[in-house]
């Protein structure tokens, strides 16, 4: 099976717009989720690379990057995300290879990526400082400005849409970026590079260097040449970049983890909430950041419900990425086993619905059932931690002041959803409920390019996606004009 993205070398880093090994020559093993097999070698990028792609990316700004206007950046992002839709099938084969996740799924992150190349090229000239009423004799304006060399660490899950939600933004605003991908899966970030190289952006003002979290990883966060941090992972390594950024006096934006809940009122529309309540907890085998993993049910419908996403489980199945069933593996035998961990710990609840393992799926793939389990109390393990697997729990509750805090009883608030027909209790649920995104009769997880999205508590703070992910990536200049005699 052929693992070269674009016919480029994917154990090589991409530095000052040109491939080229790991200074140390290491490379580190990337391994097939679907199968265990080894899919090729990734470079191994320590703190010498790191220093090497944060001067690229800091000559970038004193060259042609740097001087490029608004809209010149705006149309380099069309054109990159142009040939994201041209090598559509090949990226979502790699996405799906690399993180085994079903080619579906991989497809409409593949479309989500172009969209915010799209969404971003077009907004990069319409972000702007504005004139300030002052005193006599005054001309005072704020100017919008990049900050410069931005350090963007992404996980292993939606590595597409995470770049597409941050490097999009951070480029349009005129920064250069220093990428490390997730050692689990890096191949999309490998290929978005060549493509932004064929798209013509300039040398240096995208760096990619694949390597170890506490390598790498830790070496970018902690650069001193660097202007601020976006990070998307697990609560653990963002206080560790928080503390790093913290000691060179840098913004962060945390995307952390989540334990979003759907609210299931007795008048809400069924039909409609279904496919949400079940989907929105099993895509991408659960492990994604606002997967809705626990569902809150009134108590008069609560047995219909748990009747209801049961059959769903049941018809759930999980095989290799490329059979694209309902389900892939997950990212690695690490993640399996940290998932067959909270089952464990599930081993005294009710399993209302269970899938499959599709009979084809290789012993050696990182497989889990899909499971749901009814009648958790919230203050459970499993009503309570971060699975990032197909894992949901049904919680009864009685009365909408009981389902708000149960829906805020976590440390967590990144999404949640409300089911009802009773506009006044949607207003009502919108406010009460802590997360950063609210969704009311639908849950849209993180699709939504244009929707701000980001977390409050341990979901971490600061926003990526939408226009407001320009604000944050972008400083503001008070310029203050004494012309008055
Ligand atoms: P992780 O935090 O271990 O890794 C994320 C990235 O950080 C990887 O690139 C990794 O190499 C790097 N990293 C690891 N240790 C580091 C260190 N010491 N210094 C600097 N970088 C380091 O997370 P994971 O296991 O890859 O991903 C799963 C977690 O990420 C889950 O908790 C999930 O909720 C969260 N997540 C959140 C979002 C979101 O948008 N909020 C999206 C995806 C994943």
């Amino acid at each position: 099976m052929s693992v070269r993205p674009l016919d480029i070398d994917p154990s090589l880093c991409f530095i000052a717009g040109a491939w080229v090994s790991a200074l140390s020559g290491q490379t580190l093993a990337l391994s097939n989720p679907s199968d265990g097999s080894t899919l090729c070698e990734i470079a191994r990028a320590q703190a010498d690379d790191v220093d090497a792609a944060v001067h690229a990316a800091q000559n970038a700004l004193d060259g042609p990057w740097g001087r490029a206007t608004a809209a010149q950046r705006g149309r380099v992002l069309f054109r990159i995300g142009q040939l994201v839709q041209e090598n559509a099938d090949e990226l979502a084969r790699l996405e799906a290879i690399d993180v085994g996740k079903p080619l579906t799924q991989a497809r409409a992150d593949v479309a989500a990526l172009a969209r915010y190349m799209e969404f971003y090229g077009g907004a990069a000239d319409k972000v702007h400082g504005q004139t300030i009423p002052y005193l006599e004799g005054y001309t005072v304006y704020t100017l919008r400005e990049p900050h410069g060399v931005t350090g963007h660490i992404i996980p292993w899950n939606y590595p597409m849409q995470i770049i597409g939600r941050s490097v999009g933004a951070a480029l349009a605003m005129g920064n250069a970026c220093v990428l490390k991908p997730a050692e689990e899966a890096c191949l999309t970030a490998l290929a978005f590079a060549e493509i932004a190289r064929r798209a013509g952006l300039p040398d240096g003002a995208l760096n990619v260097i694949p390597g170890l979290g506490a390598e790498a990883g830790a070496a970018l966060a902690s650069h001193k040449g660097v202007q601020h941090v976006s990070f998307t992972g697990s609560v653990g390594v963002g206080k560790l970049i928080q503390k790093a950024a913290g000691e060179n006096v840098v913004p962060v934006t945390l995307e952390l983890g989540g334990k979003s809940p759907q609210v299931v009122f007795d008048d809400a529309d069924l039909e409609a909430a279904l496919p949400f309540l079940v989907n929105a907890g099993i895509q991408n085998a659960g492990q994604t950041c606002s997967a809705s993993s626990r569902i809150l049910v009134q108590r008069e419908i609560y047995d219909r419900v748990t009747q209801l996403m049961a059959e769903r489980y049941n018809a759930l199945r999980a095989g290799p990425a490329l059979n694209d069933l309902d389900l892939g593996p997950l990212v690695s035998r690490r993640q399996q086993e940290i998932v067959h961990g909270f089952l464990e710990k599930g081993s005294d609840l009710d399993i209302a619905g269970e899938g499959q393992i599709a009979g084809d799926a290789p012993q050696s793939g990182a497989y889990v059932t899909p499971t749901l389990f009814a009648g958790v109390s919230a203050s459970h393990p499993l009503a309570q931690d971060e699975i990032f697997g197909p894992v949901q729990v049904i919680t009864p509750f009685d009365d909408e002041d009981e389902a708000v805090a149960i829906a805020n009883g976590t440390d967590y608030g990144l999404v949640a959803s409300c089911w009802t027909e009773n506009g006044g209790r949607q207003m009502r649920m919108a406010r009460a409920l802590r997360a950063g995104q609210v969704f009311l009769n639908n849950y849209g997880a993180g699709g939504g390019v244009e929707l701000p999205f980001g977390g409050t508590g341990l979901s971490g703070h600061g926003r990526e996606k939408g226009f407001e992910a320009l604000y944050g990536f972008s400083t503001l200049k008070t310029v203050a004009a004494k012309h008055g005699r």
